[in-house]
């Protein structure tokens, strides 16, 4: 179950979610003033990204689930409760270990009760990967998506799209002709033929469902 793309994908926001506060910071040094849109894919776009900084986020994003957060739950599936324990056996260190379980605490997808050890005083904390819940949110994740995807369908199937030749819009007929057929840029829109992003939905469609079925096959084991 663990080694699913789906897994790996769900997983990913944990990663994201830094390298989105980062790129938030570095758009407030670069734009003061300005709105700070949300979401990384925003973020990148709106930073201009030169692409070696993009393949490094996904490059980092990959290598973080693979090498720290998935050893860390294959621990937890071990039955191995603390967090000193979890880092002896994936040799991962202690701090970057407590920040990953209180991340997936965050999630909902671990759990932890604290008890006081009677002699030193001390406090334990036990770990829990809670597996069902995962499960849950990448069914709920998956769902999203493919609602999403069908309405960006339906938009596409039932409009007819203008373009400037130099990239800069893309409206649909109503809007277009509001205004007049011209870009912002004083070109004159062009009709495109949508016929290949129509296609290119309908695969993601198709790829999301059977992942998603593949995904619930491989837990029913
Ligand atoms: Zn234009």
């Amino acid at each position: 179950m663990i080694n699913n793309p789906l897994v790996k994908k769900s997983l990913s926001k944990i990663v994201e979610k830094e390298h989105e506060e980062n790129l938030k910071k570095r758009f407030k040094e670069y734009f003061p003033g300005e709105e700070t849109p949300e979401g990384i894919d925003n973020l990148i776009r709106a930073l201009n990204l030169p692409p070696e900084d993009i393949q490094y986020i996904a490059n980092d994003i990959q290598e973080t689930v693979e090498k720290t957060i998935i050893p860390i739950i294959n621990a937890l599936m071990d039955g191995i409760e603390t967090d000193e324990e979890i880092a002896a056996k994936t040799e991962i260190k202690l701090n970057i270990v407590r920040k990953i379980l209180y991340k997936l605490y965050d999630l909902k997808i671990a759990t932890y009760k604290r008890s006081k050890d009677p002699e030193t005083q001390w406090y334990t904390y036990s770990w829990k990967f809670d597996e069902e819940e995962l499960i849950r949110q990448i069914n709920e994740e998956c769902e999203a998506e493919l609602s999403e995807l069908n309405a960006t369908l339906e938009n596409e199937e039932n409009n007819m799209f203008f373009v400037c030749p130099q990239g800069h819009v893309r409206y649909n007929f109503d809007t277009a002709s509001d205004e007049e057929f011209l870009c912002v840029c004083g070109e004159e829109l062009v009709f495109q033929d949508n016929a290949d992003i129509i296609k290119q939905i309908k695969k993601n469609i198709k790829l999301t469902k059977s992942d998603l079925k593949s995904f619930n096959k491989s837990i029913d084991k």
